[in-house]
């Protein structure tokens, strides 16, 4: 082999390496799902490129996972036929071009996060050293000589021109040494077998086990040793028998001897079949929980999946999976989260860094989208700007909304259900534990930003919206909620912003309101008064914020009114001498009748910003 050169590794993806190498963490188990998904990816790449390019492939058309396990050497090798890389990918790639998401791993890990979750972050490569302490990556692509990248996580990396080694054709080959403590675990077919089938069953290349099987083959026939020899002769590794003394079969003399030998093939794991190209009834719910578990490198169970086959002028299949749980940092990042969705074209992937295919507030559905209309021979660059794609975007947004509502409404169905056990000693709405409570914690932020920035969607969306109000004892309800519990002749909704409840519900603008029976929102997240702007109104009734000027209470009767104006009058001049003494630091003074039990109350005009509005602007601009 040629002479080997010498990189250090990036500072963070050196930190990393240490930690994952002597970590006590004891899921090791996913380093093999993160290798076979690498070698997945380079071999969507070279599918895609074929389309255009069929040269590429070049005398290496079979697009497949090959491991075999050396035992004499404590090594696992992993094989592709993928797209390979490049001497200066494999620095690039594998130690030197920092990636946004080491600093978000080694902050996760440092708060105790879950080591599994490694491929969310792009640094999936790494888990390698949770079980190895000697990792070489041997690869080969079309625009280079093959190379050798090898590590002991030792804070360096060599990269050597493989010159001496097997000509890989093109893709790559990963040698793992394992660790002492490793080995033994890893080197064994069995454990080979149910690791892929656990977590990589899904993938869409056939992955192959090197594994050895006991045959019974016909025992003191001569001739039998004859075609033996002849296989060995053969210039094919799939037939690379090996025969070892077997014991004899039966002790009977009336039949046929027989005995043990010891058979080594290439065993498909796998049967790769596109789970969303099949009929939803066809599927259960353990394989669409693991077919999420795999897509979305993750360990949470969806709380729900959306399967469905859109026909007309854009057909396509989809299969949408809702998570259980947000990625890490995910609400902090919701300006540049990528898309959660892979796209194919007839089975090919083609890209899952499309931003017209999902709008960003739903980046945190997770799924596959398949087209039959789409051309296969066009680049990610003129696909992007597909008319179709609008169309596919609309019914996939349609339909997860649907999935959405259809968990909340079969959360407020349990909700029901237990209420009617009556217990006799509480009054109190019952704690919403169901699913609908989950991913309105996760995600229920994203359906805010959603009504704020898809206009087509708002009345969906609203449906879905989740808040404390006056009456809501704690607990978490729903403007269709709010609107049943509406006075007789009450016309809006109240609500009322600022930093928390316990603020809130101390609020001289809650008084009137309160005393007089009336339902007020409580929204306590920044975002919920811009919301409520964009909103404005919910079936027929004005959301109508109660901290502002003029705020109306529907139903008064004439008595009432009659009251009002003999206030006004008695007032009159206490009122003038107010305006007087504040002078320009306010609009007007006027008699109110929101108040209880406070004397006086400050409110905002009505097309002013409120109070709460003006703190949360005032936050933002430090
Ligand atoms: P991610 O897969 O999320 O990009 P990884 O840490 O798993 O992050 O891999 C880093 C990069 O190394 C990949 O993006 C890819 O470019 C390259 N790579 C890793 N394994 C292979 C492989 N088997 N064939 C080709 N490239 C690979
Ligand atoms: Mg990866």
């Amino acid at each position: 082999s040629g002479k080997a050169e010498s990189f250090t590794f990036q500072a963070e993806v050196n930190r990393l390496m240490d930690i994952l190498i002597n970590s006590l963490y004891s899921n090791k188990d996913i380093f093999l799902r993160e290798l076979i998904s690498n070698a997945s990816d380079a071999l969507d790449k070279i599918r895609l490129l074929a389309l255009t390019a069929k040269e590429s492939l070049g005398s290496n058309p079979d697009l497949e996972i090959r491991l075999s396990i050396d035992k004499e050497k404590n090594m696992l090798k992993i094989r592709d036929t993928g797209v390979g890389m490049t001497k200066k990918d494999l620095i690039g790639n594998l130690g030197t071009i920092a990636k946004s998401g080491t600093s978000a791993f080694l902050e996760q890990m440092q708060k105790g996060g879950d080591v599994s979750l490694i491929g969310q972050f792009g640094v999936g490569f790494y888990s390698v050293y949770l079980v190895a302490d000697n990792v070489q990556v041997i690869s080969k692509h079309n625009d280079d000589k093959q190379y050798i990248w090898e590590s002991k996580a030792d804070g360096s990396f060599t990269i050597t021109q493989d010159k001496a080694g097997e000509d890989l054709g093109r893709g790559t080959q990963i040698n793992i040494f394992f660790k002492e403590d490793a080995a033994a675990e890893y080197l064994d077919e069995a454990k080979l077998r149910e690791l892929v089938s656990k977590y990589s069953e899904f993938i869409d290349f056939p992955i192959y086990l090197y594994a050895s099987k006991e045959v019974d083959v016909p025992a003191g026939d001569e001739e039998e040793e004859e075609p033996a020899e002849a296989d060995e002769s053969a210039d094919d590794d799939i037939s690379d028998e090996i025969s070892e003394e077997g014991e004899e079969g039966d002790e009977e003399e009336a039949a046929p001897k027989t005995v043990k030998e010891t058979v080594w093939e290439w065993d498909l794991l796998n049967d790769n079949k596109a789970i969303w190209l099949r009929s939803p009834t066809d599927v259960d719910d353990a394989e669409y929980t693991k077919f999420y578990k795999a897509l979305a490198k993750a360990e949470d169970q969806p709380l729900s999946h959306v399967h469905f086959k859109a026909e007309g002028d854009v057909e396509f299949k989809a299969l949408l999976f809702i998570p259980e749980k947000a990625p890490y940092g995910f609400m902090d990042n919701y300006y540049s989260n990528k898309a959660g969705l892979k796209l194919y074209v007839r089975r090919v992937f083609i890209s899952d860094e499309f931003e017209n295919l999902m709008p960003r507030y739903l980046n945190f559905l997770k799924g596959i989208v398949d087209s039959d209309t789409l051309p296969l021979s066009v680049s990610r660059e003129t696909l992007q700007a597909h008319d179709s794609l609008k169309t596919m975007k609309k019914k996939l947004v349609r339909k997860a909304l649907e999935a959405i509502k259809k968990l909340a409404d079969a959360d407020s169905e349990d909700t029901a259900d237990t209420e009617t056990e009556k217990d006799d000693d509480t009054e109190s709405p019952t704690p919403q534990t169901g699913k609908y409570a989950t991913f309105w914690k996760e995600f229920g932020k994203s359906m805010k930003l959603g009504i704020i920035e898809d206009g087509s969607n708002k009345q969906r969306l609203s449906k879905l919206l989740r808040f404390q109000t006056t009456k809501s004892n704690g607990e978490l309800t729903s403007f269709d909620e709010y609107v049943s519990r509406m006075k007789p002749k009450q016309k809006d909704i109240y609500f009322i912003a600022g930093e928390s409840e316990a603020e809130l519900s101390k609020s001289p603008f809650l008084e009137k309101l309160v005393a007089k029976g009336y339902e007020v929102i409580l929204f306590t997240d920044p975002v919920d008064e811009y919301v409520a702007q964009h909103l404005s109104e919910y079936d027929d009734k004005k959301l109508q914020n109660a901290s502002k000027e003029n705020l109306k209470l529907g139903g008064k009767d004439d008595k009432e009114k009659k009251s009002d104006k003999k206030l006004k009058e008695t007032f009159k001049g206490l009122v003038a001498w107010w305006k007087e003494v504040l002078g320009s630091a306010v609009a007007t003074v006027k008699v109110s009748n929101r108040l209880a039990t406070s004397p006086a109350i400050v409110v905002t005009s009505q097309y002013g910003w409120s109070a709460n509005m003006e703190r949360i602007m005032k936050a933002q601009a430090l």
